[in-house]
């Protein structure tokens, strides 16, 4: 479903950006991952895509909320392929804290990573995509984006921004052929979750209609979809990806 594409996704050395990237080189796209901190761990991560898909695939060292960072990977994919046929922005982080005990750091870091980098690469993508006027970027907010949760106000406010984002960036870029879409997943089962008091965990399970945890490969099946031709007349949507916790 991808043979051929490129493929940029930010925060894909484990959870759902990992299950992204796989999925994603088992349909033949070739890949760009990013890490933030660990050159070692990103170059294995690459390499046992390269092996078992038959792939090219490399990684890119990069805090998404470094401009200077981010504008160095788009450089690198124009001058390895001159284009870019889907971005997912993948890489978040949650940092949970009741109202009025939020640290300041904590509230600019989570905006700046959940929805200031976003920007920075949407923006960059944008560019290279116009370029051959066909493209998908796929924004991975949050079912807190959509409903909020107690002690993950900024968390909300950040992945709800992320959903205003793909909503003006789906008008201002359709006329380029360039699609933008938001995927909110409900509660799966990554490192990110698996941080939670048990309490917490319980109740977040029990409120799931379907009975079990999301996988990360339930949310990279509906990636899946959007950055393919499956999905080449969807736009400006927000797909849910949470066994019904929403309704
Ligand atoms: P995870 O913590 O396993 O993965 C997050 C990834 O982002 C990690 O690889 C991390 O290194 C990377 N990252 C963090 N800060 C970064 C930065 N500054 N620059 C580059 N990379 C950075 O969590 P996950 O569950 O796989 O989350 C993936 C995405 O899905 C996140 O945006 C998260 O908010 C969203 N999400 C997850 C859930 C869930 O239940 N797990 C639910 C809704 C949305």
């Amino acid at each position: 479903m991808l043979k051929d594409k490129v493929a940029f996704v930010t925060g894909s050395t484990r959870g759902i950006g990992w299950a992204v990237a796989r999925t994603f080189a088992q349909q033949g796209a070739n890949l760009f991952l990013n890490g933030v901190s660990d050159q070692a761990h990103l170059d294995s991560c690459a390499g046992q895509i390269r092996s078992e898909f038959g792939v090219e695939c490399s990684g890119f060292l990069a805090d998404v909320c470094d401009p200077t960072s981010v504008k160095r990977c788009y450089t690198e994919i124009f001058k390895r392929y001159k284009r870019l046929d889907v971005l997912v922005n993948n890489a978040g982080i949650l940092d949970d804290a009741l109202l009025g005990m939020i640290p300041d750091a904590a509230i600019n870091r989570t905006i700046q990573v959940n929805t200031v980098g976003p920007i920075y690469h949407l923006q960059e993508a944008a560019r290279l995509m116009s370029r051959n006027k066909s493209g998908s970027i796929i924004n991975i907010s949050s079912i807190i984006g959509r409903v909020g949760n107690e002690g993950q106000a900024v968390y909300g406010a950040s992945k709800a921004a992320l959903i205003g984002l793909t909503l003006s960036a789906a008008k201002e870029l359709a006329p380029k052929n360039i699609r933008v879409n938001a995927v909110a997943p409900g509660f799966i089962g990554t490192d990110m979750v698996k941080q939670l008091p048990p309490a917490k965990y319980d109740e977040r399970v029990r409120s799931i209609k379907m009975g079990r945890v999301g996988e990360a490969q339930d949310v990279a099946n509906a990636v899946l979809f959007l950055a393919s031709d499956l999905s080449t007349y969807v736009t400006g949507q927000v797909l849910g990806v949470d066994g019904g916790m929403l309704i």
